[in-house]
């Protein structure tokens, strides 16, 4: 039977999400990848437990993550049913609706009807009474901003959410919801953009309203799905991210594209004593507005590396030039 490490909180920094209350772990594990039926479940349990037992305290879903779509709640559900529910309430688990769920008009992206439906399903898979965080993954041009945020409002009027967040949303889009929000007294909290070393679209803008607002940002692909780290530094391992055939998002040729970068970044990374992927994960965590990286692993010991970046965050203005300089 599973018991927790007990001094899992002493390495491990908590900050809080924008204005609110809650604090999320510094490092957050997400389970978009690595935790479908394709992949072994001893694993995937043995990368929970490795999270769990260092402080990582948030635990990142959405109602498409597998493949097969669903299966990724399923599986860390089994888990945390068999393993961490004595742990509940150490635990931030969130979810997400908006992208394709199931055929038909009401199957994907912002309507009140889709997103009850596919919150109810999700909680369903996952075995629980309520998500800590549920967020509406991608805007929805075509439904009425209103709408959504209504749906999401009524989640937690429901109980079945605690907290509510966006993700993928521009600059404007965070602004014109939040301004709903607000009218509604919904505990909006946090935004969840892609962010790293290589895709700075969050830096000025959205960062900025991110400020005024009070919100929190959980940067995903903090590692550029693995392109920043040591992975590729040698060739495209089989079992990579690259070289699997159920995950089309990250490429041969992209790893091609970015190696002379990433050598040059690794360079920084070795003077600083770190491996690549620290350094990729502290420099993000420099960020203002940013409370948490929100990192995949398809291994126990990538968590590990992970949270070491803890140790070292900060940068020297050169080395923050020189990484501008490089990726920019
Ligand atoms: P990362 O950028 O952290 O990439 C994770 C991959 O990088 C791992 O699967 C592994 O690749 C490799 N890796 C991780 N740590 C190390 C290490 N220390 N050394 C070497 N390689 C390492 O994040 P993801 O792209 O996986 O996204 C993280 C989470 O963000 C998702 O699980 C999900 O929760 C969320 N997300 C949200 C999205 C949204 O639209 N809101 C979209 C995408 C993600 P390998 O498998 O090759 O070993």
């Amino acid at each position: 039977m599973y018991k927790a490490n007990e001094s899992r909180y002493e390495g491990m920094t908590y900050n809080r999400v924008g204005n609110s209350g809650l604090k999320l772990s510094a490092v957050s594990l997400g389970m978009w990848h690595n935790f479908g039926d394709v992949d072994v479940l001893e694993n995937q349990r043995e990368i929970v437990h490795t999270a769990f037992d260092n402080g990582i305290t948030h635990f990142d879903l959405a109602n498409n993550y597998g493949p097969p779509a669903g299966s990724g709640e399923i599986n860390f559900g089994r888990i945390l049913k068999e393993d961490l529910l004595s742990y509940r309430d150490e635990m931030i688990i969130s979810s997400k609706a908006g992208y394709y769920m199931w055929p038909g008009p009401y199957g994907e992206w912002g309507s009140k009807k889709y997103i009850v439906a596919s919150c109810d399903q999700s909680l369903k898979r996952v075995g629980v009474d309520y998500f800590d965080i549920f967020y509406h993954h991608r805007p929805d041009e075509d439904t009425p901003i209103e709408e959504t945020a209504n749906a999401l409002d009524l989640l937690v009027r429901q109980g079945k959410a605690l907290y509510i967040g966006i993700s993928n949303y521009s600059a404007e889009q965070t602004k014109e919801i939040a301004k709903v929000f607000k009218e509604l007294k919904t505990p909006f909290i946090i935004h969840q953009p892609r962010y790293n070393m290589f895709d700075r679209w969050i830096e000025g803008e959205l960062t900025d309203v991110l400020e005024e607002e009070g919100l929190g940002a959980i940067t995903f692909s903090p590692l550029a799905q693995g392109l920043l780290t040591n992975r590729y530094l040698n060739g495209i391992p089989a079992d990579s991210r690259a070289a699997r055939s159920d995950s089309p998002f990250l490429s041969e040729e992209k790893v091609e594209e970015t190696m002379e970068k990433v050598s040059k970044l690794n360079a920084i990374a070795v003077n600083r004593n770190q491996t690549l992927a620290e350094m990729a994960l502290a420099w993000n965590l420099q960020q203002k507005s940013v409370c948490s990286v929100l990192i995949g692993a398809s291994r126990k010991e990538q968590v590990l590396d992970n949270i070491k970046a803890l140790e070292n965050q900060s940068f020297t203005k050169d080395e923050l030039a020189e990484i501008d300089r490089i990726t920019k």
